[in-house]
């Protein structure tokens, strides 16, 4: 038995996109539709043939879905969801599949009076934006955790969690202020050094910028990667888990001073003892089947 027979997605960028294929192969007879405020993009989705339907709306897209599923910017999660207040079938559930949980689940709840918000957070992504970028094997073996409130229906949580596991992801459920402490460390954070240490780089005087690009060995090129990720996405997420990325950049800053130290006194034992630590970790993230033991992430190397 399916789930859920008729779903919408709200927002078709990588994640709805992904999220839409992801359900055309693993459930085809669910109703699908869709809706995106960009033509362009509404015009690829009905090439690709993403969706039973394809609307401009937000609200009409919701009229008689079971489920719907909110992929956009954590920023727009509020004015979407007022967007569909009014034509949200009775008993349906709203998820989304924000990176930031205990804002959203505050605005969603807000907006949606008496609906059952049950907020998801699919740990799964790549720096690619927009409905080319997406594949329906994005969640297949990554972690969806869900953010139900302390009132949400158990049932309903279930069904949800339901949703996710035939899509292939594995399921966790846990508190969203919860949620945005382990996402700061695992990702925010990476994120903004990312972002922080690319640009630091670019604004260099005694390193060209063309120097940069053409000696960028394996370190710095994983870092431009991550910080070729969606603006608008990351300006969300920083703005919506301020305290929970705060917190955790003090603490950051003061190790990172630590190291400066052990490197000013050349105290090698300090700066060993921490890179054996770390090696672990990487060890243990590749036996959790979290990333590829190949090295450079199995990426051809070239030149
Ligand atoms: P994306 O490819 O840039 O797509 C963003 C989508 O949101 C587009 O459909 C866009 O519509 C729509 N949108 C943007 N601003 C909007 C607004 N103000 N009102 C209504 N719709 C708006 O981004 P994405 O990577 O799919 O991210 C979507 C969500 O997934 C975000 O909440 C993000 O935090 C979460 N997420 C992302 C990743 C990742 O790695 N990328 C992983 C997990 C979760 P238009 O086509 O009209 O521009």
């Amino acid at each position: 038995m399916l789930p859920f027979g008729r779903v919408a997605i709200i927002g078709m960028g990588l994640i709805g996109s992904s999220l839409a294929r992801a359900v055309r192969a693993a459930m085809p007879t669910v109703r699908l539709t869709v809706s995106d405020g960009d033509a362009l993009v509404r015009e690829r989705v009905r090439a690709l043939d993403l969706a039973d339907d394809v609307t401009d709306h937000a609200g009409a897209a919701v009229v008689d879905a079971e489920l719907v599923i909110l992929a956009v910017p954590v920023g727009a999660m509020a004015p979407v969801a007022a967007e569909i207040a009014a034509d949200l079938a009775p008993g349906a559930i709203v998820s989304d599949v924000g990176s930031v949980k205990a804002r959203v689940l505050a605005d969603l709840v807000a907006a949606l009076p008496g609906v059952a918000v049950i907020p998801g957070h699919p740990v799964a992504g790549t720096e690619k934006s927009g409905p080319d970028a997406g594949f329906a094997s994005l969640f297949a073996d990554r972690w969806c955790i869900l953010t139900p409130p302390a009132d949400a229906d158990p049932a309903q949580v279930t069904q949800l969690a339901a949703f996710w596991s035939a899509l292939g992801a594995r399921v966790e459920t846990m508190d969203a202020a919860h949620h945005d402490r382990v996402l700061a460390v695992t990702s925010h954070l990476p994120h903004l050094i990312a972002y922080s240490i690319v640009g630091t780089a670019s604004d260099l005087e005694a390193v060209t910028r063309s120097e940069v690009i053409k000696y960028s060995a394996g370190g710095f090129r994983d870092f431009t990667r991550i910080a070729a990720s969606d603006p608008i996405m990351w300006r969300d997420v920083f703005l919506h888990n301020r305290e929970a990325v705060l917190e955790l950049l003090g603490r950051f800053t003061e190790d990172l001073v630590a190291l400066q130290r052990a490197i000013r006194w050349g105290e090698g034992e300090t700066l060993e003892a921490l890179f054996t630590r770390t090696r672990a970790i990487r060890r243990s993230i590749i036996e959790m089947g979290q990333d590829d033991a190949r090295p450079d992430f199995g990426r051809s190397h070239e030149g």
